[in-house]
């Protein structure tokens, strides 16, 4: 049986998420609160729906209640991303994975209950420094 996920914030890296869950066969529930972002998913995901994620009703009329990873994938806008983690550890969704924008985000994403905080830019730069090193070592 298919994963339930739901992939919040369709940028990027949200984007990039909400493709892969799909191309790897798991029921993806993409949100963005920009009607263009929606669109582009609409063939993509299971189900494609325009909500602003700070609405707890409109999470909880999209029934999120019932998905076990709930992936938020919200750039810029720090205080929408805290909001939106802040309702879906009230709502108690299983296993809730945030985007990080810098360390004092990310600090109060653990504060407030996350359970997995990424912060991509840094650790894709980190893992391949990494290779960089082990790549040098090997060419020596
Ligand atoms: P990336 O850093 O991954 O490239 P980005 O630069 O596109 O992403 P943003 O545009 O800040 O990052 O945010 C990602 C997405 O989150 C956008 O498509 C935006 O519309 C969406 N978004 C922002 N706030 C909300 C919200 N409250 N509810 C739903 N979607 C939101």
């Amino acid at each position: 049986m298919s994963k339930e996920f739901a992939v919040i914030g369709l940028g990027r890296f949200g984007g990039s998420i909400c493709r892969e869950l799909s191309n790897e066969g798991m029921d993806v529930l993409a949100i963005d609160k920009n009607e263009d972002r929606v669109n582009e998913f609409k063939n993509i995901a299971s189900h494609a729906v325009i909500a602003d994620s700070t609405d707890e009703e409109t999470l909880k009329e999209l029934g999120i209640k019932n998905i076990e990873h709930v992936i938020v994938a919200i750039g810029d806008n720090i205080q929408a991303s805290i909001l939106t983690t802040v309702i879906l550890t009230d709502l108690h969704i299983k296993k809730i994975t945030v985007k990080a924008n810098n360390d004092y985000h990310e600090k109060i994403l653990n504060r407030i209950g996350a359970n997995q905080v990424v912060h991509p830019e840094r650790d894709m730069g980190k893992r391949i420094a990494h290779s960089i090193i082990s790549n040098n070592i090997l060419d020596y």
